[in-house]
């Protein structure tokens, strides 16, 4: 198929990449230049204007960094939505709040455009082995139409609901997961500080009740687990600023709906902390670091 990419960073360019491997003809367009000589070094078609990235176009694709970012680029003074033919689909995979998601689809909706969003799940890691989960939000048989070319960059496939939904089970997800690794991250301090061996307590916990996909997967311990951040200085995987971001969005979210989070408010504080620390460049498991005991400098 033919696909205009739009954000080509850190996940776009390896989405972008196996769009190409599985045979998609990618023209790619990203305001910074060395990405997308990048895209164009992976087999993309490189544009240096939006709109010839989306002449011919069978499906758009963006992958953005902010609400902002996405309202511009489709609805924006040079934005490209009236450009997009009617029968193109439009996939935004940005992680945005729920309601720009909405807003900005239903525009496209009144303008005889179908737009889902499809925000994702797995990071820069999974986005280059194609294994991040997508979770779409928007009519039924649109998602369908998608989920062969999302199937191309990733492994798990979900539709929640109508349009929007997709935004708000990634930040439900996203929520959790910053629950639950401060939570490990609580936990395991404590048993070192009692004198227990983080492996010994991590592999315990990880058999019993307390396991979890931090535990599992992702120890925030340095030296616990290879190949995770926690034994790499906390360099690479899910950066801090992200998870800051991800969990405002939760927030706005549960006040939009009234809902009760208090454990996504208290995580929000904590990593907003942690980041104003000067950590907010490393993966989010560095919360550890937060819980640090004073015995242990
Ligand atoms: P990034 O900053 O590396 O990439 C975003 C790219 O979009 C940048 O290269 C930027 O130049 C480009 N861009 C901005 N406005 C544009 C426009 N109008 N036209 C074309 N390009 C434009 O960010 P990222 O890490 O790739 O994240 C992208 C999205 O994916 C975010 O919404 C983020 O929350 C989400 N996400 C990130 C991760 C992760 O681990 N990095 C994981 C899951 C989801």
């Amino acid at each position: 198929m033919k696909i205009g990419f739009f954000g080509v960073g850190n996940m776009g360019g390896p989405m972008a990449a196996n769009l190409v491997k599985a045979g998609h003809e990618v023209t790619a367009f990203d305001l910074v230049p060395a990405l997308l000589e990048a895209a164009s070094a992976a087999g993309a078609r490189a544009v240096d204007q939006p709109a010839l990235a989306v002449q011919g176009a069978e499906v758009v694709i963006s992958m953005l960094p902010s609400a902002k970012a996405v309202t511009g680029l489709y609805l924006g003074e040079q934005g490209i939505l009236d450009l997009i033919d009617p029968d193109t689909l439009i996939i935004d995979c940005s992680t945005i709040d729920a309601a720009t998601s909405r807003r900005v689809a239903g525009i496209a909706a009144d303008n005889g455009r179908v737009m889902i969003d499809a925000p994702v799940s797995g990071g820069v890691g999974g986005a280059k082995a194609g294994t991040p989960t997508f979770i779409c939000g928007g009519p039924a048989d649109a998602v369908e139409q998608a989920r062969p070319l999302l199937e191309c960059m990733g492994k798990n496939i979900f539709r929640a609901g109508d349009s929007g939904a997709g935004q708000v089970a990634k930040i439900c997800n996203n929520m959790l997961l910053a629950v639950h690794m401060i939570g490990t991250a609580e936990a395991l301090q404590m048993g070192v500080d009692h004198g227990l061996d983080p492996a010994a307590l991590s592999e315990i916990m990880r058999a019993s009740s307390g396991g979890n996909w931090s535990l599992e997967v992702y120890n925030p311990w340095p030296g616990v687990m290879p190949n995770v951040p926690a034994s790499n200085g906390y360099q690479g995987g899910f950066g801090v600023n992200l998870m800051n971001k991800d969990l405002g969005l939760a927030l706005e979210a549960a006040l939009t709906s009234g809902s009760s989070t208090p454990m996504g408010a208290l995580a929000r504080s904590l990593y907003a902390a942690h980041a104003n620390q000067g950590h907010g460049g490393l993966d989010f498991s560095s919360i550890q670091t937060y819980f640090r005991s004073r015995d242990a400098d």
